[in-house]
């Protein structure tokens, strides 16, 4: 329907970028991305009307979407060209043809396009051998300066080699590692940003080993340490998280997981802290930092000290720890935490204050400390139910 649209006002209209990458692949899609050899924004308002539709303007960045009866979401846009006035920097947009709209893209297999003209229904627009590298299973950027310009296309392009299976040409492999200069001028959302995209993805840990391999990975993540233990505690990791009924409240899995990646460096809170995009993130990252920076060996020995250190401290930082525990091979210590975590979530209230008053205590503020020291007793074992908590307050 868009294309007879597009006839009828004598505009072009195509499907275009990842919708077309998909098509040819076989894989499922999210997006659809429509764009229009003229004005997006008012195409979709008249493809909505005759649709039935209802149609969202994005007016700063000249899209619209339309939402279709049955709930489809279309994004419509104006094919446009970018520049850029400096590497890493946001391009400056102007509206162009087709061609040029496809040469702004990252790779040679998302900058394709697929009319939707009646006559032409279905025909490829390819100037860049799209077609060949995905049958030959290539990843390749349409030249040289692209991942200089942009190079959050270096986190766009391994994410996509682990997804499909694919990789760099040996060019596209060079022009990276040449470009890794510009990668400290992005501005850390935009890194963030992607980086849960690769979190998002079936394979994490092999994507951020391959970055390591092609030797980016500490410049997007400064100071992060990468071995095969990291690569293995973080596979495994991923595949218990898949299991975990109780995560932790905050779902972004990638900033525990990336925690691994610093566990062995002195400075790992206040990097955390520098990656944490929302403050429940950044009081976690501090209150990782109280138990991993600030506390002796001896606060691990039992589920009752480490109640002495940790019992103001979020659920959060407490599974943190216990992922940095253990990437940096602490099993004992990260079985203590595990142990504490699960059991402070339960504490039991086997005393009261009438049953101390009873046991002939003061009543006053010492009374918080005994029903303290009875939660280390229950979390060291020492006791398992009330009558053992009465005989521990009469001791
Ligand atoms: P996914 O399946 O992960 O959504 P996608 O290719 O559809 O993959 P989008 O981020 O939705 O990814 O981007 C849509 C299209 O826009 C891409 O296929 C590509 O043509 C283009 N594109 C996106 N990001 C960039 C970028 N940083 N540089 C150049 N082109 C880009």
């Amino acid at each position: 329907k868009a294309g007879s649209l597009a006839e009828t006002k004598n505009m072009k209209a195509y499907i275009i970028g990842g919708i077309v990458r998909d098509l040819i692949l076989g894989s499922p899609s999210e997006d659809i991305d429509i764009v229009i050899e003229g004005d997006g924004i008012s195409f979709a308002e008249a493809f909505a009307n005759d649709i039935n539709g209802t149609v969202t303007p994005h007016e700063t960045f000249g899209t619209a979407t339309v939402e279709t009866e049955n709930g489809s979401k279309l994004d419509f846009t104006t094919s446009r060209t970018e520049y850029y006035e400096k590497p890493a920097a946001l391009p400056t947009v102007v509206r162009s043809n087709i061609k040029e709209d496809l040469f702004r893209r990252d790779f040679t297999m998302n900058a394709m396009a697929a009319s939707l003209e009646p006559d032409s229904f279905g025909e490829l627009i390819d100037y860049f051998n799209g077609l060949e590298d995905i049958k030959k299973k290539n990843l390749r950027v349409l030249h040289n300066l692209s991942f200089v310009e942009d190079p959050t296309r270096i986190l766009r392009g391994i994410r996509f080699e682990a997804r499909f299976s694919f990789r760099m040409d040996e060019e596209t492999e060079a022009f990276l590692r040449h470009s890794a200069a510009s990668i400290f001028a992005l501005s850390h959302t935009r890194v963030i940003t992607e980086l849960k995209h690769i979190f998002q993805e079936t394979n994490p840990a092999e994507s951020l080993s391959r970055l390591h391999e092609l030797g980016v990975l500490n410049k997007f993540l400064p100071g992060s340490i990468w071995s095969t233990k990291t690569s293995a505690v973080l596979s495994l990791l991923l595949k218990e998280w898949e299991q975990q009924e109780t995560r932790p409240s905050i779902k972004e899995e990638w900033f525990f997981i990336t925690a691994c990646l610093y566990t062995e460096n002195a400075e790992t809170a206040k990097l955390l802290e520098a990656i944490a995009a929302t403050k429940p993130q950044k009081k976690t990252a501090r209150d990782f930092a109280v138990l991993m920076n600030d506390v002796t060996d001896d606060v691990f020995a039992s589920e009752g000290a480490l109640h002495e250190f940790a019992f103001h401290l979020d659920e959060d930082a407490l599974f943190l720890v216990f992922l940095a525990l253990l990437c940096s091979g602490e099993q004992s210590k990260a079985r203590i935490v595990h142990a504490y975590r699960t059991k402070r979530k339960k504490l039991p209230r086997w005393v009261s204050g009438d049953d101390l008053k009873a046991a002939g205590l003061t009543p006053g503020p010492a009374f918080k400390d005994y029903l303290f020291q009875l939660e280390k007793a229950f979390l060291n074992g020492e006791i398992t139910n009330r009558k053992e908590a009465l005989a521990y307050i009469k001791s």
